[in-house]
């Protein structure tokens, strides 16, 4: 790490242990959308970090956000969810918006906490981009738009949508869709209840309808037909993050259960002394260590400006699975206990199940990969 990167991995980490930690096991009951943590995490500059300096972000780097993103989660992921959900809206932004929606959307962002949404699921739709119903017509200078999302992270609290629509029906995905910013007091919008989920409660997730939506032609975001490939860019930037919450919460997984098997006595001796403990704690150990890595490796290849979407797909598969099977291994590890609601773990079992389903499932991740790998290997890259 660079001093720089020193000082926010200090900064966040001090956060999530002291900030969002206290207040996760509330948020988890009641399913209260964090904003006291939100306003926090914008004014200590732990939100929108990828903003360039000139639309007043702090213009940093995937590695730098992956650093925050892992401590965060490490608090609790539904906060940080919360809290970095608008990063997902930003991204097909920062990706293709002209200089004048950069200003007026992204700048906002920065010059107070709001919330920003990525409208591309549908309820017939999410692996399956290409199913997207919700439809934007010309009408003069502006477009309408009329349809369903469905599942979408901050709705309920959203100052604007990055919207996904079909403008031809006819054509194939790289061009049927574009993109769309809308302004979320816009009339003819319709937000649902919020979702009672298994897990990341304090996260806000909702339907969102819109029929007959007028949204300007200034607000087309890049070129009209061209909003697949900006949808699909974003994640570009946002899997490795989302691959580092995936690792905080393995790496919390860890410490609580490395602190109680070192507490927990049976048969005369700490549990931590018996084989078959400790191995599932070297286990966590080193796939979280690989699943640090590999998120590190996918925000890096975006740093250097290279197309990281081989690795980004990696880093969110791995980290995603470890989290999975470190929270499970934390349960076993605390025996009873682990299965009560009194103990931290159970949540993070109920939490970590997610980091497999949004932004592209672990199926459609190895999909990536495998599409990429035999490109490359049908290329001549191996060896013998
Ligand atoms: C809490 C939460 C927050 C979310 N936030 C957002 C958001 O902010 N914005 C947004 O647009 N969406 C959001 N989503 C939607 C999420 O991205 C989708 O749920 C996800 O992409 C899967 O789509 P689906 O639910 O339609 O499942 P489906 O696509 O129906 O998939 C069902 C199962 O089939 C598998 N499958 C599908 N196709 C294939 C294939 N080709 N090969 C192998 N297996 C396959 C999947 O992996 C999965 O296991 C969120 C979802 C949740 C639950």
């Amino acid at each position: 790490m660079t001093d720089d990167q020193k000082a926010l991995d200090e900064l966040s980490k001090r956060f999530a242990v002291e900030k969002i930690a206290p207040v996760a096991a509330h948020h988890d009951e009641t399913g209260e959308f964090p904003w006291d943590i939100i306003r926090e995490a914008h004014g200590l500059g732990l939100m929108n970090v990828h903003i360039p300096e000139e639309f007043g972000g702090l213009g940093l780097g995937g590695v730098d956000c992956c650093i925050i993103a892992e401590n965060l989660a490490y608090g609790c992921s539904g906060i940080s969810t919360a809290i970095g959900g608008p990063t997902l809206a930003e991204s097909p932004l920062l990706v293709g918006a002209n200089t004048e929606q950069k200003k007026k959307y992204l700048g906002r962002m920065t010059e107070e906490p709001l919330i920003a949404a990525y409208c591309v699921t549908e309820p017939g739709c999410g692996s399956d981009v290409n199913g997207v119903q919700t439809s934007a017509v010309q009408k003069g200078d502006d477009w309408v738009i009329n349809g369903n999302k469905m599942w979408i992270t901050g709705a309920g609290h959203a100052n604007w949508f990055f919207v996904l629509a079909r403008t031809d029906k006819d054509a194939k995905a790289s061009k049927a869709f574009t993109g769309f910013i809308v302004d979320g007091d816009t009339p003819g919008i319709t937000l649902g209840r919020k979702e009672d989920n298994m897990g990341q409660r304090a996260s806000d997730t909702r339907a969102v309808t819109f029929e007959d939506v007028v949204v300007p032609k200034e607000n087309v975001l890049g070129e009209v037909g061209k909003g697949f490939l900006l949808a699909m860019k974003a994640f570009d930037i946002t899997r490795p993050e989302v691959g580092a919450g995936a690792v905080g919460l393995a790496q919390r997984a860890l410490d609580e259960a490395t602190k109680y098997s070192l507490e927990r006595k049976t048969f005369g001796v700490p549990i931590a002394k018996h084989q078959a403990v400790a191995h599932m704690l070297a286990d966590m150990e080193i796939n979280t260590q690989a699943a640090r890595w590999l998120t590190l490796r996918g925000a890096w290849e975006l740093d250097q400006g290279r197309p990281p979407t081989f690795y980004a797909s990696q880093a969110k598969a791995f980290a995603a699975d470890n989290a999975i099977r470190c929270a499970r291994d934390a349960v076993q590890i605390f025996g009873g206990n682990g299965y009560s609601r009194s103990m931290p773990v159970e949540k993070l079992v109920r939490d970590a199940a997610i980091f497999n389903i949004y932004e592209g499932t672990g199926q459609i991740q190895r999909e990536i990969i495998s599409r990429t790998h035999l490109q490359n290997a049908m290329n001549g890259s191996i060896p013998i």
